[in-house]
């Protein structure tokens, strides 16, 4: 970050704006908002300028900048055309210590302006760092339309409540469990409707009602982060990764999946690389179920799907046993992600009418698995867990009867920046990759399907 926002009180300070002209009338226009004092010192000024001072009661020189210009102001905005004088104004700020905005040059600033999204007392600000401002603005935009223009009136409802809640919930868990409910709920949507009476007497129940529970309980959601890219992720995912006050993850959640959690979250790696289950699967549950029933809202994060390959099942089991609260929310696979992201239609209709989806995960040395069952006309196989076991899968589907020239797909870190996808035959594939410096996890895809690849392959990194 080149800059850090912060939101600064105004309220009767008095700041300097330099210019006479539309850019300075802009920006006097901000400060006004944040109920600034302005002071304008231009040699000349627009009609508009003399009018915004007019109506705003702002006190103005006419004449060049000096130095004592700046004696008691609290923050300077340069708006002058006139290149040199906005570095001395610059220098002369930064000397003094004070916040100075120099209009189109983020060099000269101490502080830029955002684009705001202003909902009083919620204000949102967007920044492009002074890169981009029309970037900001689109952004700004596009937030526009998703905030409720009565967020404002939402804010001020819960801030008159604040202290009240303090005293009722004796714990920042059981408020931000209220404030999240009030948020979340009928008493936003009363509001949103315009009914600020009837959502104060909500509001009011509510208060009563969830004070009056004596006993904290937690829930789990059991949350499908996807094969990596964050892009992927569902809504739900998304608020509940949001919501969660602890969030058990284990390696295969990409960092970037990772980072959408709530910032104060509680983050806990509980592992699980190959062959490396950094905490037993048992400790896992069991840490689900205290968390649970302490009051926490856990997020037990997972890669691709919960329910495919990832002992999700086994999770909730003792959750359901414990009558604890849980929620499942579907990821999608990386074996749906993989195959879209590398080209490959799983079940391509010329080629495929079915697909089976595999462990390739090694018992006493070799995949255990019904190999008869697996070599069908038209249908294609997805190994997840495979790449240790990847020549003998190939050993083993050939000496069953596969054709030792059917097309084979190795996707390492699918959906990733770091996606690479190797193709070959089932004779050829454990050769070409032993050179290769392969990283995990991979996939493997195969069946006639993999053809498609080079033709519909897409997703360039
Ligand atoms: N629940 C997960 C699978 C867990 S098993 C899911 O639905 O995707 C772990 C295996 O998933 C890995 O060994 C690998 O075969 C596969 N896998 C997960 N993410 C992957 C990715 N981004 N690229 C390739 N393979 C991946």
């Amino acid at each position: 970050m080149d800059f850090l926002p912060l939101f600064f009180k105004l309220t009767g300070k008095t700041c300097l704006v330099i210019g006479g002209g539309e850019v300075a009338v802009r920006k006097a226009g901000m400060l006004v908002s944040a109920n600034a004092q302005v002071h304008v010192v231009a040699k000349a000024m627009t009609q508009s300028m003399t009018g915004f001072i007019e109506k705003h009661g702002c006190t103005y020189r006419l004449g060049e900048f000096v130095a004592d210009d700046l004696d008691k102001m609290q923050l300077v905005i340069a708006a002058t055309d006139n290149k040199a004088l906005n570095e001395t104004i610059s220098q002369l700020a930064n000397a003094r210590n004070l916040p100075v905005n120099v209009v189109d040059n983020p060099d000269l600033c101490s502080f830029i302006l955002p684009a705001i999204i202003d909902r009083s007392p919620v204000v949102v600000a967007v920044s492009s760092g002074g890169k981009s401002p029309v970037l900001a603005r689109l952004i700004r935009a596009r937030l526009e339309t998703l905030i409720p223009s009565a967020y404002g009136e939402l804010a001020t409802l819960v801030g008159s409540y604040r202290e009240r809640v303090k005293q009722k919930f004796a714990t920042i868990n059981q408020r931000r469990g209220f404030w999240e409910s009030v948020l979340q709920g009928p008493v936003a949507e009363l509001i949103f409707a315009g009914k600020e009476q009837q959502a104060s007497q909500l509001l009011e129940k509510e208060l009563t009602r969830q004070s009056a529970r004596t006993q904290d309980t937690g829930e789990v959601y059991l949350v499908g982060g996807g094969p990596g890219d964050p892009d992927l992720l569902t809504f739900r995912a998304l608020r509940l990764m949001q919501q969660a006050d602890v969030v058990l993850y284990d390696r295969l959640v990409s960092e970037r999946v990772r980072e959408l959690c709530r910032r104060d979250a509680q983050m806990i790696h509980v592992g699980k690389a190959r062959d490396k289950h950094t905490v037993p699967q048992e400790d896992i549950t069991k840490m689900l179920v205290r968390l649970a029933k302490e009051g926490h809202r856990v997020c037990r994060l997972k890669g691709g799907d919960p329910f495919i390959f990832g002992r999700g099942g086994e999770e909730i089991e003792l959750l359901a046993k414990e009558d604890i609260p849980f929620q499942v929310v579907p990821g999608i696979t990386a074996a749906s992600g993989c195959a879209a992201y590398a080209g490959i239609p799983l079940t391509h209709r010329d080629y495929s009418q079915s697909v089976r989806f595999v462990t390739g995960h090694l018992k006493d040395g070799a995949p255990d698995l019904d190999w008869k069952g697996l070599i069908q006309p038209r249908q294609t196989l997805v190994f997840y867990m495979g790449l240790v076991g990847l020549e003998s899968i190939c050993g083993k589907l050939v000496q069953h009867g596969m054709d030792s020239q059917t097309p084979i797909a190795l996707v390492q870190k699918g959906t990733t920046l770091d996606q690479r996808v190797y193709t070959g035959t089932l004779e050829s594939m454990p050769n070409d990759i032993k050179e290769e410096d392969i990283q995990p996890p991979t996939l493997i895809i195969v069946g006639d399907v993999v053809k498609l690849h080079d033709a519909l392959s897409w997703f360039n990194t």
